[in-house]
């Protein structure tokens, strides 16, 4: 039986995730088809439940449906619940609907196992306070990193400083130099944008973009010309959450090396 996966968003056109869960498929042995749904309408539910009803099995969320993802859940993992967000959806042998977070997963594998950097005791700024963000926080915090966020709106620092009192918030102009490690979490590389941070705090940093492109995206153009230390975007993160997505839909963590180069 083929194993009918999705990916959630708006937009989604751009998503790679379709080829890749192909190819875990291939690699595996596994018979699927992940399709990318667009839903543009901000009706989540009605998709997922269409999705569901024709024998969907497992999903990605994905921008800007992280929360709105959360509320469909009967259950949600620790992870998922410590994120505040969900970036998967697995539907369960009773038919209920199991909510869980990967990013995080992702992007320390990424910058661990992948690139070699040790985050235990690091400082990290993470900028944004979207689903991903959030998704990446207690990821980040579980290897040690020392994690700071800064983010452009007043309301939504104070919202964030709320759900996770621990973790400093700031207002960009506020955030001083000395993070080893600056994660771009927000979706500012889509349009060409980088979130307004003074270029010394870039300087000498490991600087990581969660957007993926074919060409270096604006932050990390942006990094490169402050002289960052390394300057990264997500690819290997999209591909470990992949990895780590397939593994809950099929009890089966796929090889990611083969990936990695594009
Ligand atoms: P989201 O929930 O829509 O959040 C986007 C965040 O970016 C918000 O905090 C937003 O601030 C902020 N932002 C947008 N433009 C900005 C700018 N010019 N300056 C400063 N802040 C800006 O999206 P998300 O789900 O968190 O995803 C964020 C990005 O990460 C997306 O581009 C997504 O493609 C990427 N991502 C990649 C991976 C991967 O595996 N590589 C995984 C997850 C996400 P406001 O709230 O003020 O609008």
């Amino acid at each position: 039986m083929t194993l009918e996966l999705a990916l959630f968003g708006h937009p989604v056109a751009h998503s790679r995730s379709p080829t890749l869960h192909a190819a875990f498929g291939r690699a595996t042995g596994i018979a699927l088809r992940y399709r990318a749904i667009d839903v543009p309408d901000g009706d989540l539910a009605t998709a997922v439940q269409r999705f569901v009803a024709a024998g969907g099995r497992g999903a990605n969320v994905t921008l800007p449906y992280k929360f709105a993802g959360l509320e469909l859940c009967d259950t949600l993992t620790p992870r998922a619940l410590a994120a505040g967000a969900v970036n998967l959806l697995s539907v369960e042998t009773d038919g209920s609907l199991l909510g869980d977070d990967v990013d995080g997963l992702g992007l320390v594998r990424d910058l661990t196992v992948n690139h070699g950097f040790n985050l235990r005791g690091a400082e990290v700024l993470v900028c944004g306070a979207g689903g991903a963000a959030r998704g990446c926080l207690p990821a980040l915090q579980a290897a040690g990193a020392l994690v700071r966020v800064a983010h452009r709106d007043a309301q939504r620092r104070q919202d964030f400083a709320a759900s996770c009192p621990e973790v400093e918030v700031l207002e960009y102009a506020a955030v001083s130099p000395g993070a080893a490690f600056v994660i771009n979490a927000t979706s500012a590389s889509l349009r060409g944008e980088v979130p307004p941070l003074a270029a010394a705090v870039l300087r000498d940093a490991v600087c990581y973009d969660l957007v993926y492109a074919d060409e270096p995206t604006a932050f990390l153009r942006a990094a490169r010309a402050a002289g960052a230390s390394s300057a990264l975007d997500g690819w290997g993160m999209l591909v470990e959450q992949a990895a780590e997505s397939f593994a809950v839909w099929t009890g089966v963590r796929p090889d990611t090396a083969a990936h990695l180069q594009r």
